[in-house]
């Protein structure tokens, strides 16, 4: 009996331990978001698991400008900008959807389910948010991103496709939002 209890033991502390490791390979030191890997882990099950009918909606969130902030304010206030932005991003979207740190000042959100025309007023909501972030020790600075979106029932290189072109066109105004149109 006792050795039975043992070994139900090892097993769970060795899982808790698997967990543990697990969610620190897939999340992102600075910003306590997912990383990159987390993402695409995600969106592999999520192309495995759904039906034909089912669209999928992604975010590019890039921050404006972003040199500027680090040559002006200092890494470190770049580092707290990043920081701020992500829990800007994470503040408007449901628990359930999927905010990325994809790499360097860009981040990506999946989102579980979004009716077409909900997803305009939700970058403008995340646009806003960024907008008002401050931060104590450098109040003087001011921080916001561009933002393409896309959808599609395709491939995934297909609405990553998409909404790098929109967000390449949110780009070229700053501080703007582009959805995708086919
Ligand atoms: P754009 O408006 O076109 O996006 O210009 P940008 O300056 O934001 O774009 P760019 O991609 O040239 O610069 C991104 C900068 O992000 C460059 C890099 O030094 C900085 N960066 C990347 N990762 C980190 C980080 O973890 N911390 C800080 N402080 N800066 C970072
Ligand atoms: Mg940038």
């Amino acid at each position: 009996g006792i050795a039975i209890v043992w070994m139900g033991s090892v097993i769970s502390l060795l899982i808790i331990y698997f967990n543990l490791q697990n969610a620190k390979i897939t999340r992102d030191p600075l910003t306590g978001i997912n990383n990159r890997r987390r993402f695409e882990s995600f969106m592999e099950y999520k192309l495995r698991n759904r039906n034909s009918k089912s669209t999928l909606y992604l975010l590019m969130i890039d921050i404006d400008n972003f040199k500027q902030i680090n040559d002006r304010f200092g890494h470190l206030a770049g580092d707290a900008a990043l920081a701020a932005v992500a829990q800007a991003i994470k503040e408007n979207v449901r628990t359930g959807d999927d905010v990325v740190r994809f790499g360097g000042d860009e981040f990506f959100v999946l989102f579980k389910d979004m009716p077409n025309e909900i997803l305009l007023r939700k970058l403008e909501k995340i646009l806003h948010a960024v907008e008002r972030v401050r931060l104590e020790e450098y109040p003087e600075l001011r921080v916001t991103v561009s933002i393409g979106g896309a959808y599609d029932r395709g491939k995934l290189s297909q609405i990553l496709r998409k909404a790098d072109i929109a967000m390449y066109k949110a780009k070229g105004r700053r501080n703007s939002i582009c959805i995708y149109e086919d």
